[in-house]
């Protein structure tokens, strides 16, 4: 089976994980910084704050805005159930904003109308979170002067988009936002195992984010009630959490860092390949919006099923059955039963849904061979025009 993503090791990645094995420290050590530091440079942000996966730098971004009961954030229902749950970890509610039909993101007209009605009923949202779907900036000059209208912060969810391009700069380098999550699941662009990281331009912000991720603590005399009693002293400022990043994912990840390049680049081309190769089969190829420049995390394609005249489901499963290991990305949050038992029905977001019925992801990853690409070609081809005849 050829997956729709995988990680790829090298031998230098196996050296750094057994070097920081070999050292004094596993966590809490100086690869947790060297880490940081490797994301906060090539993204073009000056803090980052490393945690143990992404759904955990969500929570400590939100919890760090102030994100509490009584307050609302706003995603996109094209997304993983991560972003809209780390709001409810915090107590606020969760609302959505539907994505637009061609980029398959935050439709930024739905977002201002939106607003503008919950201005006049009192219900505006405490922090948006737009999700870079698929290694796409979202329109994020449009939701910062949006922002600036309506007085929300902004946590971009970017667990696909390390390495993407949007106007004169990296997402991560938050020249748009107060905060930018990055996930390095294997299956995402870099890894660390389980791993995520919060970028900020805000040194408050990151402050707090380091406290939040160990236990609400502080060593810093400046950020405690009263003197310190010593050298052993530390103090709980606020409730925390153990969101710790050991040395040894760090270790892999600061190595990983050194070829990103190569692995957007390698992941831009067999994207090219893909839009040239499939053009003329009766689906939707993924729209890039021309402000930025996608880092392929994923290749969603639409289906069009009219044309086809089989179903979403029979493709996903000839195509399973041929071992291209094809996937679908993503299930509507808002059709989950956990978030339809707080009030959410079909037809409240047609365009995920929509989305959703056609969408097949198929793979894409770094370490894809043409030979493998040329095997999914050829089998999505053969499986779509037999459907068609
Ligand atoms: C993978 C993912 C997450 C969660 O990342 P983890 O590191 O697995 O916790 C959040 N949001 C999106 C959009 C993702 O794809």
């Amino acid at each position: 089976m050829i997956p729709y993503g995988r990680q790829d090791i090298d031998e230098d990645d196996v050296a750094a994980v057994v070097a920081a094995l070999r050292s004094d420290f596993i966590t809490q050590g100086p690869a947790i910084d060297a880490f940081e530091a490797a994301v906060a440079r090539y993204v073009g942000a000056p803090h980052a704050v490393a945690v143990c996966n992404a759904t955990a730098a969500l929570h400590v971004a939100y919890l760090s805005l102030g994100l509490s009961a009584g307050d609302r954030l706003w995603t996109v229902p094209n997304t993983f159930v991560a972003t809209a749950n780390a709001a409810r970890f915090c107590g606020a509610e969760v609302d959505f904003v539907d994505i637009a039909g061609d980029t398959y993101l935050m439709d930024v007209e739905a977002l201002a109308g939106k607003l503008a009605q919950a201005r006049r009923h009192g219900r505006l949202p405490k922090v948006v979170a737009p999700v870079h779907f698929a290694g796409q900036s979202c329109d994020m000059r449009a939701i910062r002067a949006l922002a600036d209208d309506y007085g929300f912060k902004i946590v971009e969810d970017a667990a696909h988009a390390i390495g993407a391009d949007y106007l004169d700069g990296k997402v991560g380098d938050c020249r748009f936002s107060d905060l930018c999550v990055f996930s390095f699941h294997p299956v995402k662009i870099v890894t660390t195992g389980e791993g995520g990281i919060v970028t900020t331009k805000d040194p408050a912000l990151a402050k707090r984010l380091g406290e939040l991720r160990s236990h609400g603590t502080t060593r810093d005399p400046s950020r405690m009630d009263g003197p310190s009693e010593g050298p052993w002293y530390y103090q709980q400022i606020e409730l925390g959490l153990n969101y710790r990043m050991t040395d040894l994912q760090a270790a892999l990840g600061a190595s990983q860092m050194k070829r990103i390049d190569a692995f957007v680049a390698r992941r831009r081309a067999l994207a090219a390949r893909y839009d040239e190769a499939l053009a003329t089969l009766p689906l939707v190829l993924p729209a890039q919006n021309p402000d930025g420049r996608s880092a392929f995390h994923l290749y969603p394609i639409q289906l069009r099923l009219e044309t086809i005249g089989r179903t979403r489901r029979e493709i996903f499963d000839r195509l399973r059955a041929a071992g291209i290991g094809v996937n679908v990305h993503y299930i509507p949050v808002h059709l989950q039963p956990y978030y339809r038992r707080r009030g959410f029905k079909p037809g409240d977001f047609p365009q995920s849904e929509r989305y959703y019925e056609r969408a097949i992801s198929i793979p894409l990853f770094a370490a894809m061979t043409d030979s493998e690409q040329s095997e999914v070609v050829a089998r999505l081809s053969e499986t779509l025009l037999a459907q068609a005849a």
